[in-house]
C-alpha cells in the first residue's frame, strides 16, 4: 500500500516525500482510513512504528478540507501526552507533515510561563498539543474551551493512565463535545486500560499491529545477572569495549540517574542525566546533546525517556530493572526504531530474579544469558534493590509509579485495610507531594 492509495492529499504527500517515507508503516495504513472516515479509533502500536503519523496527517487532511479560521481559545483537535518532550515531538510532527497546509498549532505544558502559550491560543489554534496538568490549567483560568472540539487525541493513554493522570483526564473528558471523534493511541494495552478507553469511545475501531507487549523483533536482548556493586564497573565495561556510540541507560530514580552520569563522566565517558527534576532547559540541552551525537550516553529515569524519539540509539542498557514489566518494552523500544536494529541489555541483581520472569512472560521469550549466573531462585526473594546507597531506590514522586511499591505499602497495613492511627497524618503530605510531583511533570 502506498500513500497515495491512503488518499491522503497532494500537499500532505509532498511532505512525505520530503521526509523520505515512501510506504506507510503497519499502523498508518490501518489507522488513516478509519480516521479518515471519521471513526473513533483504539490503536496499539509498538513505539517507533510511525504512530504519530498514523493520527497527525488524516487530522491535519480534516482540518485542510474543512478550513475555517482558527477561533481565539477555541481548538478544533486537542492531542493530550504524558510528558513535555513527547508533546513537543508531536507538535514537531504536525509541522512537519502539515509544512504544505495553512494550519496554527501550538504545543502547552507545564514548567515554562504560560505567557507565550496564552499569547498563542488568544491568536486561535487549530491543533492543540498539551499535557494534560497545564491543559487543565489553562482551562480553569479560561483560556481554552473545549465546545469546539472536533477531534481528542490521548497518545500513550496507558501510561498517562498510569503515571496518574486519571483525575486531570477525567475532568478534561468531561468538557469535551458529546460528538466528536476520540483516538487513543498506547504502546501497550493492558485489560483495565483497554477497558477504560472502550468506556470512553464511541464503536471505535480497533488497530493493532503487533499482540500488546510484544517486544520488537528486531531489538537483540541480553540479560548479565551481576551483584549490585558490580554494576558500575560492567557499565563502563560495556560502554568502552562495545560499539556503544549511542546508548540511552535507564535508572530507576532521578538521583541514581545524576549518579550513574557522574560516574561515567568521571571516566571520560560523555554522559547527562534527564529526568524530572531537571529543568526545562537542561532537559532540552542533554536531549540535544544527545541527538547531536556531543554525549554518547544519555541516562535516564522513565518518566523523562518516555516518547524520545532519537535515531541511532544503538544500545538501551537497563542499569535497574524496571519496576513493572511493561517499562520494559518502552524502554527498550528507544532502539531499533523506524526499520533499524538495536541491542538492550539488561542488569539483574540477585533477588530480582522474579521480576525478569515477569518481564519474560510479558515479552514472551527468555533473554538470553550475556553474563553472570542467575544463582538460585527462592520462593520468597524480595524484589527490588535492597541497598541503602544503591542509587536505585524509587525516591519521593517516582515510587508511586511502581505498582511493586504500592504493593509493599498495602501489604504494611492493617487487616482492616486502613491505615494505622497517625499514619494518615503522614499519608496526606505525600499525597499532596505527589500531586505536586504530578503538576511538575506536566
Ligand atoms: P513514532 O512511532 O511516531 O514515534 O515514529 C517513529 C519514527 O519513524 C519517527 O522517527 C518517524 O519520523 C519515522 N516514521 C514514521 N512513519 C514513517 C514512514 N512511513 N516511513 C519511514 N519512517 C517513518
Amino acid at each position: 500500500m502506498s500513500f497515495v492509495e491512503l488518499e491522503l492529499v497532494e500537499p500532505i504527500l509532498r511532505a512525505l516525500e520530503a521526509e523520505g517515507y515512501t510506504t506507510p508503516t503497519p499502523i498508518q495504513s490501518q489507522t488513516i482510513p478509519h480516521v479518515l472516515a471519521g471513526r473513533d479509533l483504539l490503536g496499539c502500536a509498538q513505539t517507533g512504528t510511525g504512530k504519530t503519523a498514523a493520527f497527525a496527517l488524516p487530522i491535519l487532511q480534516r482540518i485542510d478540507q474543512h478550513r475555517r479560521p482558527a477561533a481565539p481559545r477555541a481548538p478544533r483537535v486537542v492531542v493530550i501526552a504524558p510528558t513535555r518532550e513527547l508533546a513537543s515531538q508531536i507538535g514537531q510532527s504536525f509541522a512537519t507533515y502539515g509544512r504544505n497546509l495553512h494550519f496554527r498549532h501550538a504545543v502547552v505544558f507545564g514548567g515554562v510561563g504560560q505567557g507565550p502559550q496564552v499569547r498563542a491560543l488568544n491568536h486561535g489554534v487549530h491543533i492543540l498539543v498539551a499535557t494534560p496538568g497545564r491543559l487543565l490549567d489553562l482551562m480553569s483560568q479560561g483560556f481554552i474551551r473545549l465546545d469546539q472540539l472536533e477531534v481528542f487525541v490521548l497518545d500513550e493513554a496507558d501510561r498517562m493512565l498510569d503515571m496518574g493522570f486519571l483525575p486531570d483526564l477525567k475532568k478534561i473528558i468531561s468538557k469535551l463535545p458529546a460528538k466528536r471523534q476520540s483516538l487513543f493511541f498506547s504502546a501497550t494495552m493492558p485489560e483495565n486500560i483497554a477497558g477504560l478507553a472502550h468506556s470512553l469511545l464511541h464503536n471505535p475501531a480497533q488497530v493493532s499491529v503487533t499482540p500488546p507487549a510484544t517486544t520488537v523483533q528486531r531489538i537483540d536482548q541480553q540479560v548479565h545477572f551481576v551483584e549490585h556493586h558490580n554494576k558500575r564497573a560492567l557499565l563502563h565495561q560495556l560502554i568502552s569495549e562495545n560499539a556503544c556510540h549511542r546508548a540511552l541507560v535507564f535508572t530507576r530514580t532521578k538521583h541514581g540517574a545524576d549518579k550513574v552520569a557522574r560516574q561515567l563522566g568521571e571516566r571520560g565517558i560523555k554522559a547527562d542525566a534527564i529526568h524530572g527534576n531537571k529543568s526545562q532547559s537542561a532537559r532540552e540541552r542533554a536531549l540535544l546533546g544527545f541527538r547531536t551525537g556531543k554525549l554518547h550516553v544519555l541516562v535516564a529515569t522513565d518518566l523523562a525517556a518516555r516518547g524520545i524519539d532519537v535515531d541511532d540509539i544503538s544500545h538501551v542498557i537497563n542499569y535497574d530493572l524496571p519496576t513493572d514489566p511493561e517499562s520494559y518494552v518502552h524502554r527498550i523500544g528507544r532502539t531499533g526504531r523506524a526499520g533499524a536494529s538495536g541491542i538492550a541489555l539488561t542488569f539483574c541483581e540477585p533477588g530480582q530474579r522474579r521480576d525478569l520472569r515477569d518481564i519474560e512472560k510479558l515479552v514472551r521469550k527468555s533473554i538470553q544469558v550475556a553474563s553472570g549466573s542467575p544463582g538460585p531462585e527462592t520462593a520468597d526473594a524480595p524484589s527490588g534493590p535492597r541497598h541503602r546507597d544503591s542509587g536505585s531506590r524509587p525516591q519521593n514522586g517516582e515510587a508511586r509509579r511502581t505498582g511493586r511499591h504500592h504493593e509493599q505499602r498495602s501489604t504494611a497495613r492493617p487487616s482492616s485495610g486502613k491505615p494505622p492511627y497517625g499514619a494518615a497524618k503522614s499519608f496526606h503530605p505525600r499525597r499532596k507531594k505527589r500531586r505536586n510531583h504530578r503538576r511538575a511533570l506536566a
